[in-house]
């Protein structure tokens, strides 16, 4: 077990040791590590995954199931090794890596079956190599895996700490509170557009414009739940607006599809049901967020707080519609197209809080040319956030005129 725990913290120390003697800690950056190659190698049945790095990090390595993963937390590191093609090795079928969130990189292994880690190195710079990070994966028995995996629950549970629900601020003032919720970040791209650009870019480029278009009504208070590329999970984001309690969240998206015809934006709001299966669909693949950035969703009990969820959530809902209902006309007076039903449901985790009416926008389709062009440039992005803003202030002159 402790090869799954092993922490390398000098240079943790010497700071900590250092920072005394400053002002301000802050003072001193931590030394940013370089990785400049990243590797995967086969010997006998075991699979080597290799980083070369300027310095020998901090690290926490550990299993999850449902997909197989392997997931590597490190020191937020500066990737200057390519992209590489051979990204499929013995057991290993993926891998990526992106900011988790702040000081924290995280390098996400995909794995075809339950896998044990056989060792855990760090070799110091030698032959004119720099440090190298290494583990050996081996496949196991599920047995084996679910020992692991349980262990390490264990752990976890012992340091955890409990989502953050704040009660509601005191009404004197009464002022709206806009949590912006940009899709996507860090270690999750979202969808790919058919010129390369990522989602998670697009959505956080209209985000900070919904956020300098409100703030200029000082009845609006506008939290975002990320304003740089950083990773955040779902369930993250629910909490970012429960803790704010918030009057709307917004969640901003651009989805890409196998048809490059299909083009226009379409609103969406939680219910259990699915208007259809494209709806369905979709919400599948935003709820893989998490499964593409490594969340370790085994300790969530999603039972219990599905049927919490019901009961609060009914007036919730319709405040939710309401809004969705207001967003549409707008977007399609700003150039952009909706679809023919242009608003629908699915159960999208994100949009999950019981108290919050939330809906996820999807902007348009990044598969398709004309709406990728408009994604991407600062006027349809403008116009975009405009639509949306207009539709926040008719909304709450209906809602609490
Ligand atoms: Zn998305």
């Amino acid at each position: 077990m402790d090869m799954f725990n092993r922490f390398f913290r000098p240079a943790l120390t010497v700071c900590l040791v250092t920072a005394g003697l400053f002002l301000s800690a802050a003072a001193i950056a931590a030394p940013v590590i370089d990785v400049s190659s990243v590797r995967l190698g086969q010997h006998d049945n075991r699979t080597r995954f290799v980083m070369e790095m300027s310095a020998a990090p901090e690290f926490d390595i550990f299993l999850l199931a449902d997909p197989y993963r392997i997931v590597i937390d490190l020191p937020e590191l500066n990737w200057v090794a390519g992209e590489s093609d051979n990204r499929k090795k013995g057991i290993v079928e993926n891998y990526r890596w992106g900011l988790f969130k702040k000081d924290t990189s995280r390098v996400v292994l995909d794995v075809g079956g339950p896998v044990k880690i056989l060792r855990t190195v760090v070799l110091p710079p030698s032959s004119g190599k720099p440090y190298r990070f290494f583990i050996d994966i081996q496949e196991t028995d599920f047995g084996t895996f679910r020992k692991e995996l349980a262990e390490r629950r264990k752990e976890q549970a012992a340091t955890q700490k409990i989502a953050l629900v704040a009660p509601p601020p005191p009404a004197e003032s009464r002022k709206y509170t806009i949590v912006v919720d940009a899709g996507h970040g860090g270690i999750d791209p979202g969808a790919i557009g058919k010129s390369g650009v990522y989602e998670k870019k697009i959505t956080l480029e209209v985000a900070q414009k919904i956020r300098d278009l409100l703030a200029r009504n000082d009845k609006y208070n506008v939290i975002m739940t990320r304003d740089d590329d950083t990773f955040l999970s779902l369930r993250e984001r629910v909490a970012v607006g429960r803790h704010a309690a918030a009057d709307l969240f917004i969640s901003i998206h651009a989805d890409s599809i196998s048809r490059p015809d299909f083009r226009g934006a379409t609103v969406y709001t939680l219910s259990e049901n699915a208007s259809d299966d494209e709806a369905a669909e979709l919400a599948k693949s935003e709820n893989k967020s998490d499964l593409i950035a490594g969340v370790d969703l085994s300790s969530q009990d999603d039972t219990v707080q599905g049927i919490l969820i019901d009961l609060a959530q009914r007036e919730t809902m319709n405040f939710s519609v309401k809004f969705a209902e207001m967003i549409t006309p707008e977007i399609a007076k700003s150039g952009m197209k909706t679809r023919g039903r242009s608003h629908r449901f699915a159960g999208f985790r994100v949009l999950k809080a019981p108290d919050v009416p939330s809906v996820l926008v999807e902007l348009g389709y990044l598969s398709n040319r004309e709406d990728e062009k408009i994604l991407k440039s600062a006027k349809g992005q403008q116009r975009l956030a405009q639509a949306i803003v207009t539709a926040v202030d008719k909304y709450f002159k209906t809602v609490d005129p």
